[in-house]
Parts: C-alpha cells; sequence; structure tokens
C-alpha cells in the first residue's frame, strides 16, 4: 500500500524532528518541502536578487535548477548541480524563503517536484500546504503547531547546535515576522485543511508528540 502522510503547521513547531521519526519507525520517505522553498532562496540571494523583486525572481526561475535525492533515507538537494547542505539553514535564507514562497509563480514551480515524488512510493512530507494544496487527497493530514514562545525557544536552541548565536528575542520577532507571511499570504497560506487533526505540543516532549501523532497515523491507516 502507497500512502501519503500531510504534516503542515508554523515554523518550529517540530515538523522535521517528527517527520524524520514518523518516517524511520514506518519505514517511509520524509519530504522536507521547506528545503525546496529554501533553496530557490539561496539562488536569489547568491545571484543578488532581492526576495521582494517579485519580476526579478519570477524571471530567474528558468536557471533554479533544483534536484532532490534521497541518499540513505536522507534528502539532499542539489542546487544548480551542487548540494546545498546546512547553507539552507541560516536566518537570513529563512526569511528570503518566506518571502519567495508568497510569489505564485514559485510555488507553481515546485508542485510537480513535490507531486512527483509521492507516486512511487509512501511519503511523510512536512510543509505549510500539504493537506491543503499539494496533496489534498493525502490519507493522514496533522497540522502540528505550537505557541509563538515555545517555537521561537526551540529554534533558538536549534540555531545554538549549529553554531549560530542568535537571541532568543530576535528569534522570536524573526518567527513573528514569518508567521504572518506565511498564513496571510494570499496564496497557499500556512492553515489547517479542514480535515486535518491539530496537534499543540507546546507542552509536549518530543517522545509525546512522536507517540501523539504516530497513533493518530495509525488509527487512520488502520496499521
Ligand atoms: O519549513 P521551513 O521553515 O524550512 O520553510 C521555510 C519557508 O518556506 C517557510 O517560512 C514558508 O514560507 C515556506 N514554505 C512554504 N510552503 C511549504 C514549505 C515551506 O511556503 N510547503
Amino acid at each position: 500500500m502507497i500512502y501519503k502522510i500531510a504534516l503542515d503547521g508554523p515554523s518550529g513547531a517540530g515538523k522535521s524532528t517528527l517527520a524524520k521519526n514518523i518516517a524511520s519507525a514506518l519505514n517511509i520517505v520524509y519530504v522536507d518541502t521547506g528545503a525546496l522553498y529554501r533553496s530557490v532562496g539561496l539562488y536569489m540571494q547568491k545571484n543578488s536578487i532581492l526576495p521582494e523583486n517579485t519580476q526579478g525572481v519570477i524571471a530567474a526561475l528558468p536557471k533554479v535548477k533544483l534536484q532532490m535525492k534521497f541518499l540513505d533515507g536522507t534528502q539532499h538537494i542539489y542546487l544548480c548541480g551542487e548540494d546545498v547542505k546546512d547553507s539552507i539553514r541560516t536566518p537570513e535564507i529563512s526569511m528570503y524563503a518566506s518571502k519567495v514562497s508568497a510569489i505564485p509563480e514559485v510555488r507553481t514551480f515546485l508542485l510537480n517536484t513535490q507531486r512527483d515524488i509521492a507516486k512511487t512510493t509512501s511519503v511523510i512530507m512536512d510543509g505549510r500546504d500539504i493537506g491543503t494544496v499539494i496533496f489534498p487527497d493525502a490519507d493522514v493530514k496533522i497540522f502540528l503547531t505550537a505557541s509563538l514562545e515555545a517555537r521561537a525557544r526551540r529554534r533558538t536552541e536549534e540555531l545554538a547546535q549549529k553554531g549560530i548565536n542568535e537571541p532568543y528575542e530576535k528569534v522570536l520577532a524573526e518567527m513573528k515576522e514569518r508567521d504572518s507571511n506565511d498564513s496571510t499570504r494570499k496564496v497557499a497560506p500556512a492553515v489547517a485543511a479542514k480535515d486535518a487533526i491539530l496537534l499543540d505540543n507546546s507542552d509536549f516532549s518530543l517522545e509525546q508528540t512522536f507517540q501523539a501523532a504516530l497513533s493518530i497515523i495509525k488509527s487512520r491507516l488502520a496499521l
């Protein structure tokens, strides 16, 4: 049986950790769609095209050569032939991604890359519009959320582990701005699908979040 699990929610809710753990428990593929938007953002930043320059971004899209590969179950994105690795994880590229993702042409550009992967294999895909736009027919839809403060605290710790020391207040302010960009944009705003199950993990540990999601998935898929 091939199935699709859509995992949406705001930045810092812990989607990627949860999706990784679920993918390894169920032996399915984890697709991080934010990395695609980040890679488009990285291309613009490298080529000095500001993300607010909508026409400039659209004009550059045909030159953005993206390839997604899975090596030992881990997603790698190649931008014009080069593995982007952690260069897409900086706060600057987070903001680029958030801004370019509001451009409808960018979303259309990435649509098939996301849909194609799920044709041949079961996936858990994390993003903002997986349950609403990419896979309205997903077998399970979870909208993972947490309070702004909990998300900013976690993101500050995550950045620190990567050697990026950003003050909590700055992370909080940037997250607030990204939340507002993502949820108020005209195309594919980050909102829960009507048939998504809401999971608020503000007071949950990683393990509690994992167990809650796994039981939702198992009951939906009748595993
Ligand atoms: O999930 P992540 O924080 O890596 O995503 C980076 C940005 O890409 C988000 O702030 C959001 O604006 C955008 N995004 C999106 N749709 C997705 C995934 C990410 O618009 N499916």
